[in-house]
C-alpha cells in the first residue's frame, strides 16, 4: 500500500511552524510541502532535513496575499498531489486561506488542532483541539474524504526525519487572477524588532498593568530569551502597546512553551488566550493574583526588580555556557 499524500502549506517562510507541520504530517503519511513564494537553499535544505523530497512552489506574485487566491494555489496542490489531508500552520491568515481550500476541495475544517490522527477503524482523520477559552479538550472527526487542518504553533515539537531526503522544488502553475471586487491597493510589513512572531513564539514575556507602561523591563529579558513580546487589553487601551501584541479573548492565542507573565492579573479574557502555555511563570507584587494561582511558578515582588535579575542571570549563564 503506498502511504497517504500529506500537503503541508507555507503561505511565508520556511520557518519553525511550517517544520513543525511538516513532523505531524510524517505521523499520518508522507509529506509534500507547498510554498507561495520561492524556496532558497536554506529552505530546501531544512525541508530535506525534516524529510520533504518534493516541494511545489506557486508564485503568486501580490495575488498570494488574497486568501482566494492562496486557497486556489492550497487546492490546486492537494488535487495534483492526491493529498487528502492538508495541513497549514495556524495564523489569522492560514485560518481564511484554509476556509476557501477547503470549500474548492469539498472538505472538512479543523482549525487550531494540536494533534492529528488517522482512526483506522473509520479512515477518518480525528483532530484534538481545546475550545471554550481553553476549557474543554475536544477530539472533532472530518467525516469526508479530504481534511483540511490548522496546526497550533509549539502544539507539536518539529523533529528531523529518521531519513533525511534531497528536496526538489518544482513549480504549480496556478490561476492568480484576483476575484471579482477584489484589488490589492497597498501593503505594509509592520517591523518586528527583530523578535519572533508572537501568535508563534516557543517563548513569550508579557507586561501588564502593573509595568505602569515602562516595557523596557519586559523587552530586556524577552531578547535575552529571544522571546516574542505580549500584553493585555488595558495597556493596549492606554496606548503602552499595539493591539496585536494583545493576548486573550479579543487578541492573539497563544500557545507558547514558556509564558512569562509580568504585572498582570490574569483575568479571564486575558486567561482564555494563553491557557494552553506550555509551563507559565508569574511576577506580580499580589501573591493572590489569579496568574499567580495557575502558574507553575511565580515570583512575588516587583517586576521592575525581578525582570532586570532574571535578563542579567540568564545573560552570564548564556556567556559562561558559550565561553566554555
Ligand atoms: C469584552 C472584553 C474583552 C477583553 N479581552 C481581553 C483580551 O483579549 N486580553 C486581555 O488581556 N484582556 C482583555 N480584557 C480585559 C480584561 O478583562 C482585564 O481587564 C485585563 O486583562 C487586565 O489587564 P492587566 O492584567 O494588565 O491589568 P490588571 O488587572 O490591572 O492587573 C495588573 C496586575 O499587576 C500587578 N502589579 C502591579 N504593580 C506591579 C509591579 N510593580 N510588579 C509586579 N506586579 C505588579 C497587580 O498586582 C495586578 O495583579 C477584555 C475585557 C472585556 C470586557
Amino acid at each position: 500500500m503506498t502511504a497517504r499524500q500529506v500537503l503541508v502549506v507555507a503561505l511565508g517562510d520556511v520557518r519553525g511552524p511550517v517544520l513543525e507541520a511538516v513532523t505531524l504530517a510524517r505521523t499520518l503519511g508522507t509529506p509534500t510541502v507547498l510554498s507561495l513564494q520561492p524556496l532558497a537553499e536554506p529552505d530546501l535544505h531544512a525541508l530535506g532535513t525534516a524529510g520533504v523530497e518534493r516541494a511545489l512552489v506557486a508564485e503568486l506574485g501580490d495575488a498570494r496575499h488574497a486568501a482566494a487566491v492562496a486557497g486556489r494555489a492550497v487546492a490546486t496542490a492537494a488535487e495534483v498531489t492526491g493529498a487528502h489531508r492538508v495541513l497549514l500552520p495556524t495564523s489569522f491568515v492560514a485560518k481564511e486561506v484554509a476556509a476557501h481550500a477547503a470549500w474548492l476541495l469539498d472538505a472538512g475544517l479543523l482549525l487550531d488542532v494540536a494533534s492529528l490522527a488517522e482512526d483506522g477503524d473509520t479512515d477518518q482523520v480525528v483532530g484534538g483541539k481545546r475550545v471554550f477559552a481553553g476549557t474543554w479538550e475536544t477530539r472533532c472527526a472530518v467525516t469526508c474524504p479530504v481534511a483540511v487542518a490548522t496546526v497550533r504553533a509549539n502544539a507539536v515539537v518539529a523533529t528531523p526525519a529518521d531519513r533525511a531526503a534531497s528536496t526538489a522544488a518544482e513549480p504549480l502553475q496556478v490561476d492568480a487572477t484576483l476575484p471579482r471586487g477584489l484589488e490589492l491597493l497597498e501593503r505594509e510589513v509592520r517591523p518586528t524588532a527583530g523578535r519572533p512572531a508572537l501568535a508563534e513564539a516557543a517563548t513569550v514575556v508579557l507586561g501588564g498593568r502593573g509595568t505602569e507602561g515602562d516595557f523596557a523591563a519586559v523587552e530586556e529579558l524577552a531578547d535575552v530569551l529571544g522571546a516574542a513580546v505580549g500584553t493585555t487589553r488595558d495597556c493596549v487601551d492606554e496606548g503602552w502597546q499595539p493591539h496585536d501584541a494583545q493576548v486573550g479573548q479579543t487578541g492573539v492565542t497563544i500557545a507558547p512553551r514558556l509564558y512569562i507573565g509580568a504585572g498582570i492579573s490574569g483575568a479571564p479574557h486575558h486567561h482564555g488566550g494563553m491557557q494552553a502555555s506550555g509551563t507559565i511563570v508569574a511576577v506580580n507584587v499580589d501573591p493572590d493574583a489569579p496568574l499567580v494561582q495557575i502558574a507553575d511558578f511565580a515570583v512575588i515582588g516587583d517586576l521592575q526588580e525581578i525582570l532586570p535579575a532574571a535578563a542579567a542571570a540568564i545573560r552570564e549563564h548564556l556567556d559562561q555556557s558559550r565561553g566554555s
